[in-house]
């Protein structure tokens, strides 16, 4: 795990990366399964926003100094709360390391969350993660002391087996009003059995019949791995689009880290990348969804994230924001957000998309109903009084759908300046606030609290982060 440099390679229409490290020797990745979507990405790249505190200076270089140094480039767009590291799956794909050791208290849990309203102000969304989440015996608790109107959306994201099986708790989630993030990578048993350890068909039907039945929002997380679940992608976009109560669909291409990931038997020359599964998304849903309707996401590193939104249309199909928004005027409506907040930012662009459209609605697909869409998106999204965070979410939640494509990243594809970008964090019960890949690879179990505290391990000679280096 020292820091190397790399040279970035395009050959065949691919990216790689190409390193020497003194002691490994010579390796390559694939980074991008399409050079050209690459190197566009970079015109997406936008200056980020600072945090209003940061935990320390800069001084070790990057990724020593995490959490977050006042070198770091972006604020908390996502913050992930780990609240255990039990889990009732040992997934073989699993990146994170649980240890089966400990339940974030309340106490502790509303010390993490105050620490992270310091730094942000407000949070459109909060994700507790674990391990497990819905293992943790006082999560309904911890709900409790996250749901408030400065923070938009709580979000348990979760394998499902739980909900699955006990109606109780899934109504308690209704009833707290938290949303969910069904872990959900295909309908095969043999999908579940390569990435998950087992047939797990069954109780992912379970989950989603209640959360279908309740009505309870929810977000699928696919994650996208090679020669697993790869001819699923269209079927996942179809689930979201036939559900009104499914908000958003986030593909997650594999990364090789973790307890289980990093000695998932991948192959780092011939991995999913976001633009691979772009391409099986057009080809899977007939065209329904294209290649470009997808942007990448301006807001962390645009290698990390792309995305897709879908405006409703008053007959209740959906049609992606690319064929009536030009980005490269209304970049702001580009956010890290599963449904569009009814924001001022929101508002001023949806008006001008609006005009525009009103101006060239012969040429554009569904002209007229995109119209009468954005009117009726305006008036539920922006009544005449002012919107706390949490109203702002739900506001705009029924207005339009989203895909995500986000690329957690491991050894193979490592990139110091993404994760310098970063804007999808874990806040850690001392204080810290981790970008999420740096934590994974280099940090995991040295920040689990002052009494297990270990010290962060060599990454190797200190480097400026002014070099693209990797891992
Ligand atoms: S990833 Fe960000 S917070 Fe961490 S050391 Fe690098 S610049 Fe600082
Ligand atoms: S978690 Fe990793 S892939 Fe995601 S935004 Fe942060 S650095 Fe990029």
């Amino acid at each position: 795990m020292a820091l190397v440099q790399a040279d970035v390679v395009l050959r065949d229409g691919k990216v790689y990366f190409h390193k020497n490290c003194h002691r490994c020797g010579p390796s390559r990745a694939l980074v991008s399964e399409n050079a050209a979507y690459y190197v566009q990405a970079y015109s997406y790249a936008r200056a980020g926003t600072e945090p209003l505190h940061v935990a320390h200076a800069a001084t070790h270089g990057c990724p020593t100094d995490c959490g977050v140094c006042d070198d770091h480039e972006q604020h908390t767009c996502l913050p992930i709360i780990e609240i255990t590291d039990h889990c009732n799956l040992e997934c073989p794909i699993c990146i994170v390391n649980n240890q089966y050791s400990t339940h974030m208290e309340p106490a502790v849990f509303a010390d993490v969350i105050a620490g992270l309203l310091r730094a942000e102000g407000q949070c459109e969304s909060v994700a507790l993660s674990g391990g497990e989440p819905t293992s943790h015996p006082k999560i309904l608790e911890l709900i409790d002391i996250a749901t408030r109107d400065d923070i938009g959306r709580v979000v348990i994201v979760t394998n499902g087996l739980r909900l699955g099986k006990d109606r109780k708790f899934a109504e308690a989630i209704k009833a707290k009003g938290a949303y969910i993030g069904l872990q959900l990578d295909g309908f095969t048993p043999s999908t579940h059995e390569k990435i998950r350890g087992r047939d797990l068909c069954g109780e992912k039907a379970a989950a989603l019949r209640v959360l279908k039945e309740l009505q309870i929002p929810t977000q699928l997380i696919f994650v996208a791995t090679r020669g697993a679940n790869e001819d699923q992608i269209g079927q996942a976009v179809e689930l979201l689009l036939a559900e009104d109560h499914i908000l958003s669909l986030n593909f997650q291409p594999a990364a090789f880290t973790g307890l289980g990931g990093g000695v998932y038997a991948g192959d780092p020359l011939d991995r999913l990348t976001i633009p691979g599964v772009i391409a099986a998304i057009e080809a899977q849903t007939g065209g329904l969804l294209k290649v470009s309707d997808f942007s990448p996401l301006p807001c962390s590193h645009p290698q990390c994230v792309s995305l897709s939104y879908l405006l409703r249309l008053n007959d209740g199909s959906h049609l992606p924001f690319a064929r009536f928004v030009d980005f490269s005027r209304h970049g702001t409506l580009l956010r890290s957000s599963a449904t569009l907040p009814a924001t001022a930012e929101t508002q001023d662009a949806l008006l001008e998309v609006m005009h525009d459209v009103y101006a060239r609605s012969d040429e554009i697909e569904r002209g007229d109903d995109v119209l009468k869409a954005l009117r009726r998106s305006l008036d539920t999204m922006f009544p005449p009084r002012p919107l706390t965070p949490h109203e702002q979410v739900r506001m705009g939640e029924q207005q339009a759908k989203s895909i995500f494509l986000h690329h957690y990243m491991d050894a193979h594809d490592f990139d110091l300046e993404r994760l310098r970008k970063c804007c999808h964090h874990y806040p850690q019960t001392d204080g810290r606030i981790m970008p999420a890949c740096g934590f994974n690879l280099f940090h995991r179990g040295a920040a689990r609290g002052p009494n297990q505290a270990k010290a962060t391990p060599s990454l190797g000679v200190p480097i400026r982060a002014s070099t693209r280096t990797v891992a």
